[in-house]
């Protein structure tokens, strides 16, 4: 998986591939998928919910820059494999799941793996976790229509967000009041619900 679809395709920051060496992605999926955890696409949760392609987390993980004294959010826990490379790169992980079923699982893998650094919240994404506010990066893996503006607030000033809006991937820098967002590319992801909607 990291020599084909992570460092043939160019990602090659030292500390991103050592994250993703050390995870086992198998761990996040649920046994009836399991043999698939390595393949080169997004792998199917329950719930209707899905952990993205290596190359997309890996691509992503790059673009958030982490570094280890940062703080970062994360929109989506989904199976928890994203925030386990997350919390290997950061000082501390905060992680919101809308769905309780899927919230729970990860903890309890992400537990049993030892990674104690990180903070579990179920509610929703929208809102961020403004009691940990600002964050020194905020990683959003379900799309929403356009940049949540509760979130961009939770962002550090020169702080960093990476999110799928609609079908397309942008890094977001927050530059006091302004964003400066640069296109990566299209993406797929499952939308960001709207509880309230
Ligand atoms: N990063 C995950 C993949 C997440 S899939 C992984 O590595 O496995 C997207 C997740 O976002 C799903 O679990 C979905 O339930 C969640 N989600 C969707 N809308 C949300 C919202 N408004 N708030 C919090 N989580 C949300």
């Amino acid at each position: 998986m990291i020599e084909e679809q992570i460092r043939g395709r160019g990602l090659d920051e030292p500390r991103v591939i050592e994250a993703m060496r050390a995870v086992p992605r198998h761990r996040f999926i649920p046994e009836a998928y399991r043999s698939h955890a390595y393949e080169d696409c997004a792998v199917s949760l329950d719930l209707g919910q899905t952990v993205s392609q290596p190359y997309i987390v890996g691509l992503m993980t790059r673009l958030l820059d982490v570094r280890e004294s940062d703080r970062i959010l994360e929109i989506g826990t989904g199976s928890g494999y994203q925030t386990a490379i997350l919390a290997r790169l950061a000082q501390s992980v905060f992680t919101v799941e809308r769905l309780s079923v899927l919230g729970q699982r990860a903890r309890e893998t992400l537990e049993s793996l030892g990674y104690d650094d990180i903070h579990y919240r179920i509610g929703d994404g929208y809102e961020g976790w403004t009691e940990h506010a600002p964050f020194d990066g905020i990683m959003v893996t379900a799309a929403p229509d356009k940049l949540p503006d509760a979130l961009f607030r939770q962002l550090k000033d020169g702080g960093k967000m990476v999110i799928p809006i609609g079908e397309e991937l942008y890094s977001v820098t927050r530059s006091g009041e302004e964003a400066v967002k640069v296109h990566h590319g299209g993406v797929r992801f499952v939308p960001m619900v709207e509880d309230g909607a």
